[in-house]
């Protein structure tokens, strides 16, 4: 398995894509997500990037955040073998059933966190 940094950008790429998205195209809000965006996916390995990009032309995630026993994209059961897997920290597995990246590292109050600075940090 690849190393949990790949994944935490990969999952921010997912999060930003959404965001960037959401913004009138063309301002410098945008401009800024978007430089952003290009950051990221120099930072990826293309193997990932290319995963990503198949995801995203299906308007799928990449990386969902797992609550342990179940994926975050399908919300079906993961297998016993995977759970364990999950609750090593940095792991991340892939879901049999939907083909999504799955981890359960940083919490909730952390991606809010970084939401909130990535918004204090960009243009209006
Ligand atoms: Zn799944």
């Amino acid at each position: 398995m690849q190393s949990i940094e790949g994944m935490q950008d990969l999952y921010s790429l997912n999060w930003l894509g959404r965001f960037a998205a959401s913004l009138p195209a063309g301002k410098a809000r945008q401009k800024a997500v978007l430089a952003e965006i290009a950051a990221l996916r120099e930072r990826l390995p293309v193997s990932l990037l290319a995963f990503h990009d198949r995801q995203a032309k299906q308007k799928k995630p990449s990386v969902v955040r797992s609550n342990g026993t179940s994926c975050g994209g399908c919300h079906l059961r993961l297998p016993m073998g995977l759970t364990h897997e999950l609750r090593m920290p940095g792991r991340f597995v892939f879901c049999p059933h939907c083909s999504v990246f799955n981890t359960t590292d940083a919490s909730r109050a952390q991606e809010a966190e970084s939401e909130k600075t990535l918004k204090v940090s960009l243009p209006e």
